[in-house]
């Protein structure tokens, strides 16, 4: 007997670059990184294949974000488990219909401005795939809501984008933006959109069947008020931002399918205040170990045995503060490791304040306990260093380097990567070019730093400083090749070829102990040497673009900001002409 098909009122559909089948964390990073001098066809079939659907639409996997969401109006009442569905790109057209009322779209990246990509497309030719494969979605979505009359709510880590540029939102049909954790108020606005449209009336019939429509069967959530609007300051106009620091700790309820990449939340937030960071002013705060526990096992059920875990700070599970609870994540590792069927997990951020308040003992047994029978020689950490100037980081990031004194940033920096190393941890270290406050001394210390780095087993991504504040945008602060100097690029090369030696290494050794097979392996290895060769041609030709530049004279008159763009650059010292109202009018 054919199977029914799905008749969702709430659709929840993460961007393409989201929706990929990645065995392990660096082949989704890799994804998002890339802009369209790859081939779509490389891209669809190698880089980023698509995630499997099953015969009624739904997600084998789903990012997290939107599986929290399908938990929470689940719990919270406000749908039945049938009424929505986390679904991909490749599935909305087998479940848009009349009966869909709202579809929540989830992007880190939707217009291709997060900082760490946006690096790779200034540097590099083409789109970023974030944002055309976005753009190609939410194309097809607003089609589909003239004919079906849905509403459309954009979150996801990168709903800030949106909520600074009113005109790409309303060309891909968005009624509502939603910045922030959803369990609470985005599940609330949802509840409200669907019952705007006339749930709780006398139900409706659908005039071409029988089938009873959505208001029949959605209901508000119990208990629970009419959403709270938050208003953020720079969304003056339609659609309707709603902007939340709250974490929603209380709300969270375990997924009820496997997540993207298998990624579990272990906390959520940091508040550490970096001005170019979304996670500011979240607070950290952290999941249950019932709920964690519970997340992985629904991942190891659906045949998802290599996990990442979600924290913005490893190290400070269970803690309070900036401090860190040894304790308590020793507690939660063990748990784990009781778990049948999980084979590997992979580290996604951590702290250098939170490395080196764990002595060697410590950050060993850790190490171990994230070790399980498959060989994993790089167990890499991610670390924002920014700048070996720690008073510049300070200034930039207000509690990053607390309690510590920042006049000791670089000597903790030196300290974390021996630590790591010494306990069988690979260090993955970003820097941040164009920290606003930045000198020529700042890029030539961490030039310093980087170089030492060179004889360790560490990696170092250097990142073009983008911000994320509207008044920073409003004042230039992105930096972009126009501003790039010798020294700057000099530090860029040298970290770049640091990773060249690395990168491919540890991609290698994480896929083999994720599972990928080795023909998979070899061709992203063939895919990476050309990536390789491409990077070293650009390294060649902005050296020629910047010595050109210092033989130019100084200009006379204010010179146009996009020559990156087209491969040249601006004599230096050139001011950028209305780059600051160019950026307000775009963001
Ligand atoms: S420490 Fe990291 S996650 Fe926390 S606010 Fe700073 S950049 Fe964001």
């Amino acid at each position: 007997m054919a199977t029914k098909p799905l008749e969702p009122a709430v659709i929840l559909v993460a961007d393409r670059t989201l929706s990929g089948r990645y065995t392990i964390l660096f082949e989704g990073i890799f994804a998002t990184m890339q802009t369209t001098q790859v081939p779509e066809m490389a891209m669809k079939r190698l880089v980023s294949p698509p995630l499997r659907l099953d015969t009624r639409g739904r997600a084998h996997s789903a990012a997290l974000g939107i599986r929290r969401i399908e938990a929470a109006l689940i719990a919270q009442g406000v749908t039945a488990e049938d009424d929505v569905v986390c679904t991909t790109p490749e599935g909305l057209d087998r479940l848009l219909g009349p009966w869909v009322k709202v579809v929540g779209v989830s992007s880190s990246d939707p217009l291709g401005r997060a900082m760490s990509n946006t690096t790779t497309k200034h540097f590099l030719d083409g789109e970023l795939y974030t944002g055309v494969w976005t753009d190609t979605m939410m194309t097809r979505l607003a089609r589909a809501k003239e004919r079906f009359d849905f509403k459309i709510v954009a979150g996801g880590a990168g709903a800030w984008q949106w909520a600074l540029d009113h005109a790409a939102a309303e060309r891909h049909g968005i009624d509502a933006i939603f910045d922030g954790y959803g369990e609470d108020e985005g599940v609330r606005l949802i509840a409200d959109l669907i019952n705007g449209r006339g749930a709780h009336t006398t139900p409706e019939r659908d005039s071409t069947s029988e089938r009873v429509t959505t208001s029949e069967r959605v209901t508000t959530p119990k208990r629970v008020p009419a959403p709270k609007r938050v208003p953020a300051p720079e969304c003056v106009t339609a659609p309707e931002c709603f902007s939340s620091q709250h974490t929603a700790g209380s709300s969270i309820v375990p997924i009820r399918g496997a997540s993207l990449l298998g990624i579990v939340e272990l906390s959520r937030g940091c508040g550490r205040g970096c001005a170019f960071c979304t996670m500011a002013r979240r607070k950290m705060i952290h999941l249950p170990v019932d709920t964690i526990l519970s997340d992985i096992e629904t991942n190891v059920k659906a045949g998802i045995g290599s996990v990442v875990s979600g924290s913005e700070d490893l190290f400070r599970y269970g803690a309070s503060g900036s401090s860190v609870d040894f304790e308590a994540l020793h507690d939660l590792l063990v748990r784990m490791k009781e778990i049948d069927g999980l084979r590997f997990m992979q580290i996604d951020h951590a702290n250098v304040t939170s490395v080196v308040q764990l002595d060697d003992a410590q950050l060993g047994e850790i190490s171990r306990l994230l070790r399980w029978g498959k060989r994993s020689d790089y167990l890499w950490v991610n670390m924002g260093v920014e700048s070996a100037n720690g008073h510049l980081v300070a200034a930039n990031s207000a509690g990053k380097i607390a309690p510590y004194d920042p006049a000791d940033w670089g000597d903790m920096v030196r300290d974390a990567v021996d630590r790591l190393n010494r306990t069988g941890f690979f260090p993955v270290l970003s820097i941040i070019l164009g920290l606003p406050g930045e000198t020529p001394r700042d890029v030539e210390k961490t030039f310093e730093l980087v170089k030492e780095m060179s004889a360790k087993r560490a990696v170092v991504f250097p990142i073009f400083h983008e911000p994320v504040r509207p008044a920073a945008i409003a004042a230039g602060e992105s930096f972009t090749m126009d501003r790039m100097r010798p020294d700057h690029l000099e530090l860029f090369t040298l970290c770049y070829e640091i990773n060249f030696k690395w990168v491919p290494r540890l991609f290698w050794d994480n896929q083999r102990a994720g599972g990928v097979p080795f023909f998979k392996r070899a061709l992203m290895r063939l895919l990476g040497k050309s990536e390789i060769r491409t990077w070293r041609r650009k390294f060649s030709h902005y050296e020629r673009l910047l010595r050109d530049r210092a033989d130019r004279p100084a200009p006379e008159s204010v010179a146009p900001c996009d020559g990156a763009q087209n491969g040249t650059l601006p004599p230096e010292g050139a001011s950028c002409r209305g780059q600051g109202s160019e950026h307000a009018r775009t963001r």
